[in-house]
Order: structure tokens, then C-alpha cells, then sequence
């Protein structure tokens, strides 16, 4: 579908005082950002609400783009999902590259899934069977033919499948340049946590913001990120955002320049910075719940209209090397763990990640780590020799059936773009489109994450 491109009138100046905004992001991850960097490009008026922007799940994800190589056979819907937001992430990249000025670091070689013992020949001849079926891309490889590929290979590798048209992002450098393209389009940031939903009757019309927000600078345009108790790195069984904790010093999304609203005392809506946004009402035409794992806790829906989020936490680590080891995503499954490589440009290789069910937990664990880089050592044995840039561990917003809650929900006003589970980087585009673009729906894509389907059977 044709884009309109940014618009020439978004945005520019602040609203009426009061006025309601015509879309308000709870939540700015990449989910978030990327609906609200849609509804700007559009000329729609858009606020974001988040006390940490860009720090929840998003800021762990290793950002691999693989429909293909993480089908399950049990998973198709999420598979078409994955298939038709793949296919959007060209356009999704160069567009984004253009508006921020940034480089994301988006690849294409796509992914080799390799094997060692007889066992996993087995498993991944299945696969490939399974994968014809579907009439999905992929190679099946020898061990040498995989070794001639990626030479850093562990010479124990007997197998490989191919999966040529996965891609790959840095997600950090995804939420950088959505930030930095919000702030070309003017939208609102508030550096608040959304407390709960405002309605009028039945329908949601804005936000009420936390009032326990300190008050910051005035004037300053740059938002404060309000602390949390319990949401400093390596705290652990905290249900407030955000939701990474850190083990190093991690790249921080950077401030925020545009037109910023940082905690203060209670006031009107407005754009301009240093209005004080604490414990206030922000009013909105459509509300959208982007918060990722802290979606189910808003306050203001009766239980029936929460959705069914709960977080699944993952560690993760990041190695670095003065060159890039590796040329395409590797993954394999090592002691029945799966566990993956990512290369960036600069030499960084990603490795990942943990799957637990241990509620908001996010410390970051020895034992987490032993296994992702004993695991790692047994596809590429020269990881151990490189530096550890950065671990953390993040929690994905998991859903019931795996699948995302994307589109209207009851009550009318609001919105979801949440759920997004192991696939929020690679799902992005689609969820946005769903939302903003009005791309129609001829594949019946936005039936598979309709909200809706959770709160009619409650
Ligand atoms: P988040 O990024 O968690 O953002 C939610 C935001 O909401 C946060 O900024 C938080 O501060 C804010 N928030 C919470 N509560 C409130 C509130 N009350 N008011 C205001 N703001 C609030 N996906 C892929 O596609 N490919 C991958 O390779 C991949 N690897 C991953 C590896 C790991 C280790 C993890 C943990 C996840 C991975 N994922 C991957 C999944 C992906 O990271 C998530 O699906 C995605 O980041 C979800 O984005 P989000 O914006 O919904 O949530």
C-alpha cells in the first residue's frame, strides 16, 4: 500500500490545552514507538506514555527477523504473522532509516540452523519436511557445506538448514532511531507511568498518569525517567517497569529532545516542555495498551477486558570482537536447549537466551549465563575468547496461545499491541500497520490477534 510519508502538518506547535490527542501509547517499546511513529508519519497527533522508554524487553532483544527458522510445528498462525511482517520490514527499515537519520544494522543473509548427533540430523530432516509443506525457502546443508559457510563453526557440526530469507536488526538501534523519528514528527513524550484508564460511560478517553512522580527540571525538554522501586539493574520480583535489568553498563536509548513532558506537578495537557504531567488525566481519542509484560496490570478495565500477559523472562549476552565472527544467524539446540548467534556490523555477536517462567524476576543469573555460553561454545568454540560486552535479562510479554493482541478491544476507545512473546522485534511492522495503516485485512491476519478473541470466551 502506498505510504503518505511524514506529514507536513504534524505535530508542528502544541495543541489546545486539554485537547485530547488522537492516539496515546501506553508503553514505548519497540511496539509502542513503532504504532506511534506510524500514526505520526499519518498526521495524527500521538503521545507516548512510558517512565523508561525503550528499556523493557526491547532493549534485551536480540532482534532476529526468522520466521522461518523458528517454525514450530505447531505454530502456523504465528508463522503467517511472521511471514507477512517480514515482508514489511524493508520498506519498515529504509523508511525509518530515512526519517531518523540512523543506521539500524538490518540484515539479510539469513539464518543457519545447525545440527550435531544423529538425533538432530533426524529432527532437522523433519523440519525440512515440514518446512516443504509450507512451501517455505530453505537448503539443507552438510556439515562441510555449513563449515564452508560460517568457517567459526565447531567441527562437530553434521548438518545445517538454511533459511535464506530470514533477516536480522539491532533492536537497540531500532528504539534510538524510532525515538529520534519521533522527535522530527513532534509527538509528545511523557516520562510517566500510565496508572490507569479514564473513561466517559463505557469508553476509555485518556490515561491517568502516576502521581509519585518526582518533579524534574523545568524546562528542561528532556524527560526524566521516573525510577521505580525495585526497577534498578538486577533487581529482582518487581511487576513495575522497565523490565531489563542490567549486568554492565548497557548503551542507553539517549534523551529524548522533542516535545517532551517530564514529571511535575498536575496540570492541562501539553506539549511544551517541562509541563508537569504527575497524576494528571491525559485525554485521548484511542487509548493503545503497548505495555509488554505490564499490559495485564492496568488499572481501569474490569478483569474480563485485561489481557492475558505474563512475562517470560530471557538472559541474554552480548560478546564483542573487533570483527564480526560470524556472517548470518546460527542457532542449534545443545543439551535440548535452543540457543543462538547473532552478528551486528561492529563486531558485537549476541547470545541468546533463556526461556523462564519466574514472574517478574530479572536478575541476571550465573546460571543463566553458564548455559547460554556453554551452549554457545559447543556451535562456535571461539566465543569464550571474546570480551562480555553486556548481559541482561528481559521479560517477553507471553501470551496463552503464543499470539500477539493486536486491533480494538472492548471497552470502545481502546486498543492493544501487546503479547508479542519471542517476536516483538520481527512483529513490529505488521502490528503497526494493523493499527495505523488501514492495510485491510485479506489474509485475515488481524482475526488471528484480535484481542477480542480472549474476552469473548471470559
Ligand atoms: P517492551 O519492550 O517490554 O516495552 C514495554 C514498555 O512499556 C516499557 O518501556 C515499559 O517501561 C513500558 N510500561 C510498562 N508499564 C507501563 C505503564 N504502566 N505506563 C507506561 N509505560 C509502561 N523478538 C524478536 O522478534 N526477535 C528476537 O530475536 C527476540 N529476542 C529476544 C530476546 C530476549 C532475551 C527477550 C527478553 C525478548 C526477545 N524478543 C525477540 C521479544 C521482544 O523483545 C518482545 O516481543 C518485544 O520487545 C516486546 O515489545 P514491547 O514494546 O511490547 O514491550
Amino acid at each position: 500500500r502506498g505510504d503518505p510519508g511524514p506529514s507536513a502538518s504534524a505535530h508542528r506547535g502544541d495543541p489546545a490545552p486539554g485537547a485530547p490527542y488522537d492516539v496515546l501509547l501506553v508503553g514505548g517499546g519497540i511496539i509502542g514507538l513503532s504504532v506511534a511513529w506510524r500514526a505520526a508519519r499519518r498526521g495524527l497527533r500521538v503521545a507516548v506514555v512510558d517512565p523508561a522508554p525503550a528499556g523493557g524487553a526491547s532493549h534485551a532483544a536480540a532482534g532476529m527477523l526468522a520466521p522461518v527458522s523458528e517454525v514450530t510445528y505447531t505454530e502456523e498462525p504465528l508463522l503467517r504473522l511472521g511471514l507477512a511482517s517480514l515482508a514489511r520490514w524493508p520498506a519498515f527499515a529504509a523508511e525509518l532509516a530515512e526519517d531518523s537519520g540512523h543506521d539500524l544494522d538490518y540484515r539479510t543473509e539469513g539464518t543457519l540452523d545447525v545440527a550435531f548427533g544423529a538425533d538432530d540430523l533426524a529432527a532437522l530432516d523433519e523440519l525440512a519436511t515440514f518446512m516443504g509443506r509450507l512451501g517455505l525457502p530453505f537448503e539443507r546443508l552438510t556439515g562441510r557445506e555449513c563449515r564452508r559457510l560460517e568457517p567459526m563453526l565447531a567441527p562437530a557440526v553434521r548438518g545445517g538448514l538454511l533459511a535464506p530469507g530470514d533477516a536480522w536488526v539491532d533492536p537497540r538501534r531500532v528504539t534510538r532511531a524510532l525515538l529520534a523519528a519521533l522527535e522530527r514528527l513532534g509527538v509528545t513524550m511523557i516520562a510517566a507511568r500510565a496508572a490507569g484508564l479514564e473513561h466517559s460511560g463505557e469508553t476509555v478517553t485518556g490515561v491517568r498518569l502516576a502521581p509519585e512522580a518526582p518533579a524534574s527540571a523545568p524546562g528542561s525538554g528532556v524527560p526524566e525517567t521516573v525510577a521505580f522501586p525495585g526497577s534498578s539493574p538486577g533487581s529482582a520480583e518487581t511487576a513495575d517497569p522497565p523490565g531489563a535489568a542490567s549486568g554492565a553498563a548497557e548503551a542507553s536509548p539517549g534523551p529524548f529532545r522533542g516535545s517532551a513532558e517530564t514529571a511535575g506537578p498536575p496540570g492541562p495537557a501539553s506539549a511544551s516542555p517541562g509541563a508537569g504531567p504527575a497524576g494528571r488525566v491525559v485525554p485521548a481519542r484511542r487509548v493503545i495498551l503497548a505495555a509488554g509484560a505490564w499490559s495485564g496490570a492496568m488499572e481501569g478495565l474490569p478483569p474480563r477486558a485485561l489481557p492475558p500477559v505474563r512475562p517470560v523472562k530471557g538472559q541474554i549476552m552480548r560478546l564483542r570482537s573487533p570483527a564480526p565472527i560470524l556472517g548470518r544467524c546460527v542457532r542449534g539446540v545443545v543439551h535440548g536447549s535452543s540457543v543462538y548467534l547473532v552478528p551486528r556490523g561492529d563486531g558485537e555477536l549476541v547470545v541468546g537466551a533463556t526461556q523462564e517462567e519466574l514472574g517478574f524476576d530479572t536478575r541476571v543469573t550465573a546460571g543463566g549465563l553458564w548455559e547460554l555460553l556453554r551452549d554457545a561454545r559447543e556451535l562456535v568454540p571461539g566465543v569464550t575468547e571474546l570480551e562480555v560486552a553486556d548481559v541482561v535479562a528481559g521479560l517477553r510479554p507471553g501470551t496463552p496461545d503464543n499470539l500477539p493482541l493486536v486491533g480494538p478491544a472492548a471497552p470502545p476507545g481502546l486498543s492493544m499491541a501487546t503479547g508479542h512473546h519471542r517476536g516483538g522485534v520481527l512483529l513490529a511492522p505488521l502490528t503497526a500497520a494493523l493499527l495505523v495503516d488501514e492495510v485491510g485485512d485479506d489474509e485475515g491476519l488481524a482475526a488471528l490477534c484480535s484481542p477480542l478473541r480472549f474476552q469473548e470466551q471470559r
